[in-house]
């Protein structure tokens, strides 16, 4: 059980930069995702909180003690790579034992809790079996046996499923979760994958070139997101972005893209002349006789219940995803609509949200 506060985290590799200040409070017990694009230093991150790499400066605590400078084998933690190298010439229960036979643990403890890992992983019956010809979900839940049996303060996995087809993938990752929900250790777990880090996170942090670009639970971050980068990142298909140029006043509730008004959530704080972005998800576009913008349906993609419709305005492209039944053709010309209380607007000059989907208190009080 541990809380993992990270302080100002930097990592330099000589001249280049891989975590830039990052800062961020992982809960005990909690199921936290690092998320981003390959290369945006998720694994730099994971590797400093468990003391495989050390940071250039800013500090770690875990469980309330600093731990920046001491090496892993002081922190406590159990590691699960992708690459889960299991030992080949070892059966599943010897691999699963090994980290206690390595701390001299008394062979009748070793064997109930190997037996109580098993049981919770549902490999009691393979745990005479030699790895070698393991399929990957059993490889993986002997890796997790292996990483589990030490009772550690906290796990950390570096895309553990990424070698997993993507059926599996599934499978897998809705077991992790529920044996986290059993075990309730911290854990952190990288990704590339936003709907995995949807699906399966407490609270997420998107990162984008070292930098943390946010950091929140799964519906803050879809809901509102805190910049046009994590908007962008998260969905599928992402949010929707209208160019615009104007001004706002504290207060105001609707802009005007050309001669037509949008009304939208109020704003907080004016702004002078700016390059702005309406952003709309595609689940808040609606087909509208009577909407002032206009727009021509470019394709479309069936979907089974829904239809995604790429549709030209003057301001965008936009993705509507709309009921399937609902026939659209190619070059129709359409009245649009949005869902005001959802919709974001972005300083497209900083990248950052001016203002985002009303919070519950906004649209319930
Ligand atoms: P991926 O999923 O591709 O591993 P990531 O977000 O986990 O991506 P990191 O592995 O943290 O990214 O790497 C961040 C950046 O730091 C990359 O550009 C990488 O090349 C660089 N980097 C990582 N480790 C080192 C190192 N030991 N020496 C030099 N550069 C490094």
């Amino acid at each position: 059980m541990a809380e993992i506060v990270i302080e100002n985290l930097h990592k330099a590799f000589g001249d280049f930069t891989a975590v830039k200040s990052s800062s961020f409070t992982i809960a005990d017990g909690e199921f936290f995702m690092l998320l981003g694009p390959s290369g945006c230093g998720k694994t730099t991150t994971l590797r400093m909180i468990a003391g495989l790499e050390l940071p250039t400066s800013g500090k770690v605590y875990i469980d309330g003690e600093e731990v920046s400078q001491k090496r892993a084998s002081q922190r406590d933690i159990a590691f699960v790579f992708q690459m889960f190298a299991l030992y080949p010439h070892m059966n599943v229960y010897r691999n699963i034992a090994y980290p206690l036979a390595s701390q001299g643990m008394a062979r009748s403890d070793i064997r109930a809790r190997v037996g109580e890992v098993a049981e919770m992983l549902r490999i009691t019956s393979i745990l005479k079996r030699p790895v070698g010809g393991l399929s990957g979900g059993d490889r993986q839940r002997v890796a997790l046996g292996r990483a589990i049996v030490r009772r550690p303060k906290a796990f950390m996995m570096d895309e553990p499923l990424g070698a997993l087809d993507a059926e599996f993938r599934e499978l897998m990752a809705e077991e992790l979760r529920d044996l986290h929900d059993r075990i309730g250790a911290t854990t952190v777990y990288v990704t590339h994958d936003q709907l995995e880090a949807m699906q399966m996170g407490d609270k997420i942090v998107v990162m984008n070139h070292g930098v943390v670009e946010q950091f929140g639970t799964p519906q803050e971050i879809y809901d509102r997101p805190a910049t046009l980068y994590v908007a962008d990142f998260i969905g599928s298909p992402p949010m929707n972005f209208l160019a615009f140029d104007g001004a706002l006043a504290p207060g105001q509730a609707s802009v005007h893209l050309g001669d037509c008004a949008v009304a939208v959530p109020p704003v907080r704080e004016g702004m002078s002349g700016r390059p702005l972005a309406l952003g709309v998800r595609p689940e808040h576009v609606r087909l509208d006789d009577h909407g002032r913008l206009r727009g021509e349906v470019f394709e479309t993609e069936y979907l089974g219940t829904t239809q995604i419709a790429t549709i030209e305005t003057a301001f965008g492209t936009l993705k509507a995803r709309l009921p399937a039944a609902r026939r659209l053709e190619i070059g129709e010309r359409v009245g649009l609509s949005f869902y005001a209380p959802r919709l974001s607007l972005f300083d497209r000059h900083t990248g950052r949200a001016v203002r985002t989907a009303l919070t519950e208190g906004e649209y319930h009080g």
